[in-house]
């Protein structure tokens, strides 16, 4: 049976933070396409109203390293979101102990991830839940972010979903201490915790909670001082840390080019002020300089 007189449903693909995801063939062109069911329930009025617009805009986010939102449409008590179908993320490229992912290939997954949320930040949109599995490759090895905005539309991930836990290891400091109004500084700190995973092979700053997440930052980078971060005392869940003198970056990324080390740690200045800008970024040396990024169709893939 078709939904929406379009779409052939084939099996789930997963549970996701906000329902079920299947696979499906879009009858109208062949091809093969992810749905979102997003569960509207009793939010349906309000989701109505303030989401459908910005879905609307989700539509207009067209790039290489985004995912492509193909339609949307509520079906019975459902919102279904239409996207282009991705074969692996980057998580199960990180999981794989099989691959082996040299200098070259990591830089190519951080060009294709930065280059999308680059033209996201150029166009005001925020990403809020950046972290491996919201990197979608495909077959082609292109690599496109996923689920971008849905945060702000849906609300904050909920908390009680297990899988959501994670999000907390990509949080930066100022979202940790409550600040309500943040911006894309707060992508950039995840798109930092992305290249440490990348290098480390394992998500870097694995927090337990919220103040353990802090106290893992606080041991990799310091506590941080009035100097580095001047309005960190005015944020609404701010609380002294005892401090923690800061180990040398270098010690926690032995093998890594002093570029990287360089980027690494603009990325990961306490001061959402003072953080490198993603368009920054990508004009790093880490870029320029050798070795040059491997070519996606290249990339070391999971069988
Ligand atoms: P989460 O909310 O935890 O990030 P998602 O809702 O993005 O999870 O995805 C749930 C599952 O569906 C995951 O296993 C993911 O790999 C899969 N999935 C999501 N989007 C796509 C897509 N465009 N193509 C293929 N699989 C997808």
């Amino acid at each position: 049976k078709k939904v929406a007189d379009r779409y052939l449903k084939q099996e789930v693909l997963g549970q996701g933070t906000y329902g079920v995801v299947f696979k499906a063939t879009d009858t109208k062109t062949g091809q093969t396409v992810a749905i979102k069911k997003i569960r509207l329930g009793k939010q349906r009025e309000g989701v109505n109203i303030t989401a459908l617009r910005e879905i609307k805009m989700l539509k207009e986010l067209k790039h290489p390293h985004i995912i492509l939102l193909i339609d949307a449409f509520p079906h019975k008590e459902n919102l279904h979101l239409v996207f282009e179908f991705m074969e692996t993320d980057l998580e199960a490229v990180i999981r794989d102990s099989n691959i082996f992912l040299s200098p070259a290939d990591i830089k190519s997954y951080l060009l294709m991830t930065f280059k999308g949320l680059a033209y996201c930040h150029d166009k005001w949109v925020l990403h809020r839940d950046m972290k491996p599995n919201n990197l979608l490759i495909g077959v082609d090895g292109q690599l496109k972010l996923a689920d971008f905005g849905l945060a702000r539309i849906f609300g904050s991930p909920n908390r009680k979903f297990t899988h959501q836990v994670f999000a907390r290891w990509y949080r930066a400091p100022e979202l940790l201490f409550g600040a309500k109004q943040y911006g894309a500084a707060v992508d950039v700190w995840a798109a930092g915790c992305i290249f440490a995973e990348l290098l480390l092979r394992r998500p870097f700053l694995q927090g337990n909670s919220d103040i353990d997440q802090l106290s893992k930052i606080f041991a990799a980078f310091g506590t941080p001082n009035a100097d580095q971060w001047p309005d960190v005392t005015d944020l609404p869940d701010y609380v002294e840390y005892q401090f923690v003198p800061a180990p040398s970056l270098r010690s926690l990324f032995p093998a890594v080019s002093d570029d990287a080390l360089d980027l690494l740690s603009k990325m990961f200045t306490y001061d959402p002020k003072a953080r490198i800008s993603i368009e920054q970024a990508l004009e790093h040396r880490y870029f320029t300089s050798a070795p040059a990024p491997t070519d996606p169709a290249k990339l070391p893939k999971p069988i």
